[in-house]
């Protein structure tokens, strides 16, 4: 990588869902690799399956991208000279190469009917071959094809695999070696005319003059296909690595059917697009950070990085061979320190994506001022994630008659011993109505007044106040729970509270 201006790496997601997290690793490595080597960072949609693209996912994948803060220099919407940066804008470019590759004698097509490649797979299994499609003797020609196809036939054209084994030479696994004999001529125009996966990626990574691929681990087959279809083009190939694949604590590998599972089995379903990170409250920040130790590390015991210095640190060298696991504990570690950390303004700009995007909230949290949310930040500092905020002030956004009474907070705080919390509400009520100064403060210092009068501990005297305004037993300290609650929402709560005692 010694002539870094030209490092131009590429992510190239297929429309299909959500972006992955494991792919959100992927973009991750490309970024760093373009940003520390002051090179290009190419997104490019692969969307020539139309029978796996799933509508409106373009739009979800780039906006996670930006969440992310994974910038693309070319590509949808930022534009660049190798465009168009969707593939199935560039179905005339493939037929190019295609034709070329077929008058050259590399590719064929290949005419057999479904029942006749059913057969092959058949006989494979029986022979126990490796590869199952026979290469027909002699080879139908170009005309041919070409008249099958005009005439309705399923036509596909395969690649002539070259009798050779094939070897990848890996920045990260080193040289892997698929030997001819488990290497059979493979489809790359399908039956529609569309290119398959492989023959696209191959032309695009070439004419977009891409320098390294960084994938996972699951393309590493492929790979030796791409060499063969690079081969018989004349074009270059370019360096690749192929990242670890990511698992679950339990040794299984981490999927979006896990969700499914999860749901199967009346449990909540994991987080596993970055999207539902993103919803579930994580910081992009400690997303980042922590995908960034999956299957890379600094080589010392730091853990805590933004990206300039994951940039000036991130080498392809120091990422490693082994599956990586993922650690939900840590992430959620990571995040509560990110939370932190952050300066306030971000946070809140973080917290209001959150808002944004999780229409189910309430709608008076949903639409507060920037004022009061940075209050509600700071009086919930320590947060996990920003669900946490809900749990712990969500009371403030809902109307004073739909608060929720955790029984047992009830049983504990307001009638164990004889309703002894229920009396000190009672005792509380005029000198909450008659405070002059309703501020966090002078709030404290009341109940701390009280406790002292009655020679009793704090918690006897605010965990009362606390219960009946937010129906539960968490909730920020005291004194700012009351101001930001204010003086008639407390009052009334109290209100409410006691007259359901009765
Ligand atoms: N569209 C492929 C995928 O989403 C890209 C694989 C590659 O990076 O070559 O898996």
């Amino acid at each position: 990588m010694n002539d870094s201006n030209r490092v131009r790496v590429r992510f190239a997601p297929s429309p299909t869902g959500y972006l992955h997290i494991g792919g959100a690793r992927t973009v991750l490595f490309n970024w760093l690799l373009a940003r520390k080597h002051g090179g290009t960072f190419i997104l490019r949609i692969e969307d020539t399956d139309r029978t796996r693209h799933v509508e409106d996912s373009v739009r979800k994948i780039l906006d996670d991208l930006r969440w992310l803060g994974m910038n693309w220099d070319e590509g949808p919407e930022a534009g660049g000279e190798s465009g168009p940066y969707y593939q199935s804008h560039r179905l005339d470019i493939y037929k190019t190469h295609l034709e070329r590759i077929l008058e050259s004698g590399a590719a064929y097509y290949s005419m057999e009917t479904r029942e006749q490649l059913e057969a092959m797979r058949k006989a494979a299994k029986r022979e126990k071959r490796n590869v199952t499609y026979v290469r027909p003797s002699p080879l139908p020609t170009v005309e041919e094809g070409r008249k099958a196809r005009d005439v309705g036939h399923p036509v596909v054209v395969r690649l002539k695999m070259p009798n050779e084994d094939i070897t990848v030479r890996d920045d990260i696994l080193g040289e892997v070696t698929l030997a001819a004999d488990q290497l059979e001529d493979f489809v790359i125009q399908k039956s529609d005319g569309f290119p398959t996966y492989h023959f696209a990626c191959v032309v695009d990574d070439a004419l977009m003059k891409v320098t390294h691929v960084l994938r996972g681990q699951e393309h590493l087959m492929n790979t030796p296909k791409h060499i063969a279809i690079q081969r018989a083009l004349g074009f270059s190939t370019p360096r690749y690595a192929h990242l670890p694949v990511i698992f679950n604590m339990d040794g299984s590998k981490m999927s979006k059917r896990d969700k499914e599972k999860a749901i199967k089995k009346g449990l909540q379903p994991p987080e596993i697009d970055v999207h539902d990170f993103r919803a579930a409250g994580y910081l992009p920040e400690a997303v980042l950070n922590f995908l960034s130790l999956l299957g890379w590390s600094p080589g010392d015991d730091l853990e805590q990085f933004d990206l300039d210095r994951l940039t000036s640190m991130f080498t392809i060298e120091r990422v490693g061979k082994t599956n990586a696991r993922f650690d939900r504990e840590k992430l959620l570690a990571f995040n509560t320190d990110w939370s932190a950390r952050l300066p306030d303004a971000r946070l809140l700009e973080a917290f209001k994506d959150y808002l944004s995007i999780n229409p189910e909230l309430p709608q008076s949290l949903r639409q507060a001022d920037d004022a009061l949310l940075s209050q509600v930040l700071d009086a919930c500092r320590g947060f996990r994630t920003f669900a946490d905020i809900l749990t712990k002030a969500g009371f403030l956004f809902v109307d004073n008659e739909a608060i929720q009474y955790d029984p047992k907070a009830v049983k504990k705080v307001l009638a164990k011993n004889d309703n002894a919390g229920y009396d000190m509400l009672r005792a509380l009520q005029p000198k909450l109505e008659s405070i002059a100064d309703w501020s966090a403060v002078s709030l404290e210092e009341l109940v701390h007044t009280i406790c002292e009068e009655k020679e009793c501990k704090m918690g006897q005297v605010a965990q009362p106040i606390r219960v009946a305004v937010s129906g539960s037993t968490i909730s920020p300290s005291i004194g700012v729970t009351l101001t930001l609650l204010g003086r008639d929402c407390t009052l009334a709560r109290i209100k409410r509270c006691l007259s359901e005692s009765m």
